[in-house]
């Protein structure tokens, strides 16, 4: 166990956690954050960001590096760690990692989500070339083309409402009988005229060269299998927060999130919560960073006024 008492420790290395990091070390606080994967988190993964204010486009490798050189330039210490529990002391808290333990006076925990993935051939290949995981970011890219979206859950109607209105069509594949959002959403997508439903289906392969050009999908009554060409494939078949370390120390709701407000703070105190990991609407590189900052200052605030 290292000796130096750390005022902030960030667990997870995205856009929320660097944009902490950033925060609280300018404000003079001592910094560690961690990371088990690869700094800059899911945005990593895009190949175009077109979205963030600022930036009328940029790869989501470059937009990472940059967040990661100016936290880094602003005096945050980083580590290639997984935290795998966090307990509160009396005076400091600890976190343990894969390679030890860490004390600190506050805590914030940014570590996002993972996309349940379909487990297909060409899934990965195709990120971010037709396939993708989120039609705010993405839905532009293909506008008046055909698209589908895999799943049935309120994210998937989400995601097809935004995409009818921009799309020239949207075919909702489902592998059950039932979508299972809100009524009132269903009836919002019943609305809608250019939605193509494909309930009983799964997708089974992901075709194409460079990029997604169609999908098959398999009835599961029929046992009938029907290509369907599409320029894009949007998955909302889960959401896995990353949260489950923590689930001792701070209130998780039923989907795995963390809950807290948008002050970030969480039930537990000098522990908060940031990004994509926590209860909230809407899950961007926006908000996360706007995450970042509230939770940094609020943890600063925290190791100020308890004067420890
Ligand atoms: C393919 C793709 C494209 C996207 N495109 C856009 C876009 O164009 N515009 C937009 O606004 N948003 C986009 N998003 C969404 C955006 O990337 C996320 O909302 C945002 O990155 C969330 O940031 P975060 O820091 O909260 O979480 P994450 O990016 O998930 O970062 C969390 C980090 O924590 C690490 N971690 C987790 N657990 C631990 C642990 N126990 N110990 C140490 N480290 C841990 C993870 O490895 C990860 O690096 C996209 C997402 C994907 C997947």
């Amino acid at each position: 166990m290292e000796n130096e008492i750390y005022d902030i420790i960030i667990i997870g290395g995205g856009a929320a956690g660097l944009t902490a990091a950033l925060y609280s070390a300018r404000a003079g606080k001592s910094v560690l954050l961690l990371e088990n994967t690869s700094f800059g988190g899911q945005i990593s993964y895009s190949p175009e960001v077109e979205n963030y204010p600022g930036f009328k486009s940029i790869s989501g490798l470059d937009f990472s590096d940059r967040l990661l050189s100016q936290a880094v330039a602003a005096g945050a210490k980083t580590a290639f760690e997984t935290a795998l529990s966090v307990k509160c002391g009396e005076k400091f808290k600890t976190v343990t990692t894969d390679s030890g333990e860490h004390k600190c006076r506050a805590v914030i925990i940014a570590a996002g989500l993972k996309h349940r993935k379909i487990g297909l051939e060409n899934e990965d290949r195709f990120t971010g070339k037709g396939i993708s995981y989120c039609a705010v970011c993405d839905g532009s890219l293909f506008k008046n083309k055909r698209v589908a979206v895999y799943g049935g859950g309120n994210t998937a109607i989400e995601e097809a409402l935004f995409l009818s209105d921009i799309c020239e069509s949207v075919t909702l594949i489902h592998r059950r009988n039932e979508l299972r959002a809100d009524n009132a959403e269903i009836k919002k997508l019943e609305s809608k005229e250019n939605i193509i439903y494909k309930l009983d289906c799964t997708v089974v392969s992901l075709n194409g060269e460079s990029s997604l050009t169609s999908v098959t999908v398999k009835n599961s009554k029929t046992q009938k299998t029907e290509e369907l060409k599409i320029s894009a494939l949007f998955t909302a078949i889960g959401q896995i927060p990353q949260n489950e370390a923590f689930k001792n120390i701070v209130k998780l709701d039923e989907y795995g999130f963390i809950e807290s407000g948008e002050d970030c703070k969480t039930q537990t105190d000098g522990i908060f919560a940031a990004g994509d990991c926590r209860t909230k609407e809407l899950r961007q590189l926006t908000t996360a960073v706007s995450d970042g900052a509230v939770a940094a200052t609020a943890a600063c605030k925290y190791t100020d006024l308890k004067n420890i």
